[in-house]
């Protein structure tokens, strides 16, 4: 099959770790016999630089008709002082709408090679933990009706959150499908016991529920899934939550990994066009010095392959050639530590290294 994917650099390390996700990619493809065709587009600060905007129209346009969208970063202090609308963050957000993706999936997973980077201790640890956070992007309290106004006490401020039965079915399918490649596994997290938006959450999750025989549904409270995630993290496979829940326990997540050079993400809408992308930023302190861990937006290469086009278990290849670059001692220096018997590489020696090891399994494979 042939694929077409749209390719964001963007600012930064963005172009950096990007060149490393696509030699991946070239690997995946040439191995199992499809044909990746990437258009590079601008978005983000040199998007504002060459155009005065940060997402021009063409940008979307080329996103809208392609089969996946990989992203680097955006941002950089020489754009910080922009009105808002004009910023390379605006890029993200108009991106994101534009393209209707609804559902943010971030995997926070602990390699048992980086063990030591993890700040719980091992016996909380035990075999690691391997999440996936899915949550609901465009809807909830971030979008609801807000304001200030005169009450008794003087003025207040209000924020409210609000969720229909069509956006809770939708992002619910989503979690429910992702669970079907995984353990089978959802964990709704609410808080039902004082929220009506919950209660509803709850009752609609439960009925999409009935399409998934296969998979265990299992509810949970917000403040009690905070603490499961540093108590039991192995104890999850896919938790499904709201637009504010699931920004903040996906940052809770994302540090017990120990590692934001390792987190990819992914967003989704109703089809399979998808936007991928690290969790971490442009990272303007190391840009230009080849040090830039690439492994997050290689492991976003990975989801691509996976949620867009179909391909599991090219999928799965690229994630466990990353484990056996990081088991063979491998290490750029934001995930060194002072850890014995590691090597500290820079980015394109840790990509070569990746893309040496998944044409090993994948030959392997053929073989
Ligand atoms: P950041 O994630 O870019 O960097 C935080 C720290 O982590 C820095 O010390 C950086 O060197 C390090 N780091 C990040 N990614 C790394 C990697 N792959 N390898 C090694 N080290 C890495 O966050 P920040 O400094 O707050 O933001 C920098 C710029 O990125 C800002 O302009 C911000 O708006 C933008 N940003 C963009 C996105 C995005 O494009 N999705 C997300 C967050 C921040």
């Amino acid at each position: 099959m042939k694929y077409k994917i749209a390719v964001i650099a963007g600012d930064g390390i963005g172009p950096e770790i990007v060149a490393e996700a696509i030699k991946i990619l070239n690997v995946a493809g040439e191995l199992s016999g499809h044909e990746f065709e990437y258009k590079h587009v601008l978005m983000g600060g040199c998007a504002i630089d060459a155009t005065g905007v940060p997402l021009p129209e063409e940008t979307v346009e080329i996103c809208k008709t392609s089969d996946a969208v990989l992203l680097g970063a955006v941002g950089g202090p020489k754009w910080d002082n922009l009105p808002g609308h004009l910023r390379p963050e605006a890029g993200l957000l108009g991106i994101r709408s534009a393209l209707g993706l609804y559902a943010n999936l971030r995997p926070a997973k602990l390699e048992p090679a980086l063990a030591d980077a993890c700040p719980l201790k091992p016996s909380v640890v035990g075999e690691g933990f391997d999440m996936l956070i899915v949550r609901e992007l465009t809807g909830g309290i971030y979008f609801g009706l807000r304001g200030r106004r005169m009450g008794d006490g003087g003025e207040e401020a209000y924020d409210t959150e609000v969720y229909s039965v069509k956006e809770i079915e939708r992002i619910a399918r989503v979690a429910f499908k992702a669970s079907q490649l995984r353990k089978k596994k959802v964990t709704s997290v609410d808080k039902a016991n004082v929220l009506e938006s919950s209660r509803l959450w709850r009752e609609v999750v439960h009925r999409v529920a009935s399409e998934f025989p296969d998979v265990e549904l299992e509810d949970m409270l917000v403040d009690n899934a905070a603490m499961q995630i540093v108590k039991n993290p192995g104890r999850f496979d896919v938790m499904v939550t709201s637009n504010m829940f699931g920004d903040i326990l996906s940052d809770e997540a994302s540090m017990i990994t120990g590692s934001i050079g390792m987190l990819p993400s992914a967003s989704l809408g109703d089809g399979t066009l998808g936007l991928y992308e690290p969790i971490h930023g442009s990272a303007p302190d190391i840009a230009g010095r080849g040090i830039a861990n690439p492994l997050a937006t290689i492991l976003s290469a990975a989801m691509l392959l996976r949620y867009s086009l179909g391909l599991g278990e090219e999928a799965d290849a690229v994630e466990r050639a990353v484990a056996k670059t990081l088991d063979d001692g491998l290490r750029t220096p934001d995930i060194a530590g002072g850890a014995e018997g590691v090597r500290v590489v820079g980015t394109s020696e840790m990509g070569d290294a990746v893309a040496r090891n998944l044409k090993s399994a994948l030959c392997a494979r053929e073989g």
